[in-house]
């Protein structure tokens, strides 16, 4: 298939079920100006597109364990999705170890990566038999320790720092000369310290790197993976046996935040792979990835009213119900994480008219809670709609509750070939009792406990 009819294809399919949902969600009361002020929107079509496209991307005939990145989008039905469309899942915490556990999948298909694991969290995961992929020596000894008490079916990696350098986002980047994550290949002596635990501990059977997030050109992560690719060669050269079987090659495949097209080029990474690490695919290795923002980002959004208007010295400024709470990076960071906005009118229908500079602000009370400034687009009236585009990973599903503002709805989306659409609840609105829960109301005025001095 010619690649540009089916990019073309996309880009339209992409937004014309924004446009269908976004018009749906209004007329079936999930947005209301007195009621739900924003809501987010997953379009579970397209992320079954997209998974299988992942699917398509890499041989066939190789054993693959795609994990999806349970911190991009942590929501258990999102998750049990992915389960159920034969995905696996990375975790990276206890929360999103019960969050996988709770989604159905099996202890086999998840993978455990922190730099900050506790014995409680090693001890769980070796006992359930998830992946284990250790940060640094330390860890490993403490699995050492476990795996001396109790034995395990945990296939266990370690997390290697390739070096490679820094992408355009340094926050995202990973891979740097000193770099908090994994061991650095390059550092004095380490690659001999490796060698040795690999052949101290026959049950260390994986490699692990993940070269950095959104900014980091493809052919830099090819390059991380290239290393660890010719370390696990090496070691079972070394030591003469086949004791390195699986290969996690991470995520951080990018995604374009400028426009519907193309969506996730894992054809061009795996082609990319083959071009600098031909033996990955030696079928040889299992390999494992864990991808999270090319999964979801361009499937989800967030739509919300504008609450106000204004101008202030010259600037036409929106103020809406979405900001720092549900698109946190681009509040902070707003020179890394630009995302478009789309417009709509009071009834859901895209608007049209002259395009007008103006400054999209969340509702958050300090003055960076912008989702866009200087943006050309129709100008916006008090209750109207904006959609905060490509979200659909890292914005809503990990809510900031700054200023008290409760987690927003999310739902689900299928939209069938007469365009009839379709939500399912995939989280409830924050309700302000669920708010006061974790304010502390219920937590009793009396101490728990009082400490003589000694
Ligand atoms: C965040 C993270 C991922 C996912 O990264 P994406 O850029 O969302 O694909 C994968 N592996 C590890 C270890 C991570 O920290």
């Amino acid at each position: 298939m010619p690649l540009l009819e089916t990019t073309e294809k996309q880009r339209l399919d992409l937004r014309h079920r924004r446009d269908l949902i976004l018009k749906a969600a209004v007329q079936e009361g999930l947005l209301q100006r007195e009621g739900d002020l924003l809501a987010a929107f997953i379009d579970l079509d397209g992320v079954d597109e997209n998974i299988a496209h992942l699917r398509d991307s890499f041989p066939s005939d190789i054993r693959t364990l795609h994990a999806f990145a349970a911190k991009a989008n942590c929501l258990v039905p999102v998750l049990s999705h992915l389960e159920d469309r034969g995905m696996g899942c990375e975790v990276a915490s206890e929360g999103e170890l019960a969050q996988a556990l709770e989604a159905g999948f099996q202890a086999d298909q998840i993978v455990f990566d922190s730099p900050a694991k506790t014995f409680r969290e090693l001890r769980q995961s070796l006992s359930l038999g998830t992946t284990v992929n250790a940060d640094n020596f330390q860890e490993l000894d403490r699995i050492k320790m476990i795996l001396a008490e109790s034995p395990s079916a945990s296939p266990v990696g370690i997390r290697i720092n390739p070096q490679v350098g820094v992408g355009g986002i340094e926050a995202m980047s990973t891979a740097g000369g000193t770099s908090k994550f994994g061991i650095s290949l390059e550092d004095e002596g380490n690659r001999e310290r490796l060698v040795e635990a690999f052949r101290n501990n026959s049950w260390l059977n994986r490699v692990h790197a993940h070269v950095g997030s959104q900014g980091c050109p493809l052919s830099l992560i090819a390059r991380g993976i290239a290393q660890i690719v010719d370390f696990a060669d090496e070691v079972n050269q070394l030591l003469g046996r086949r004791q390195i079987t699986g290969i996690d090659i991470g995520g951080g495949l990018p995604v374009d935040f400028q426009s519907d097209s193309p969506v996730s080029d894992f054809e061009g990474y795996v082609a990319e792979l083959r071009a600098s690490v031909p033996r990955l695919f030696s079928g040889e290795y299992l390999i494992i990835t864990e991808f999270g923002r090319s999964i979801l980002a361009k499937y989800g959004f967030i739509a919300a009213f504008v609450e106000y208007t204004k101008t202030s010295g010259g600037r036409a400024i929106a103020i809406t119900h979405a900001g720092a709470q549900v698109a946190t990076r681009t509040a902070m960071m707003p020179e890394s994480w630009p995302i478009r906005i789309g417009t709509y009118d009071a009834d859901g229908d895209p608007k049209t008219g002259p395009a007008v500079e103006q400054d999209v602000a969340g509702p958050c009370c300090f003055a960076g809670d912008l989702v866009a400034r200087n943006r050309p687009l129709p100008l916006l009236q008090p209750g109207d709609i904006v959609s905060l585009l490509d979200t659909g990973a890292y914005y809503f599903s990990t809510h900031f509750s700054y200023n008290s503002l409760p987690a927003p709805a999310v739902y689900g989306v299928t939209i069938d070939s007469q365009d009839k659409v379709t939500f399912r609840v995939l989280r409830h609105a924050e309700t302000i009792p669920e708010l006061l829960l974790r304010s502390g109301v219920n937590e009793a005025a009396e101490p728990t406990s009082t400490q003589e001095p000694t």
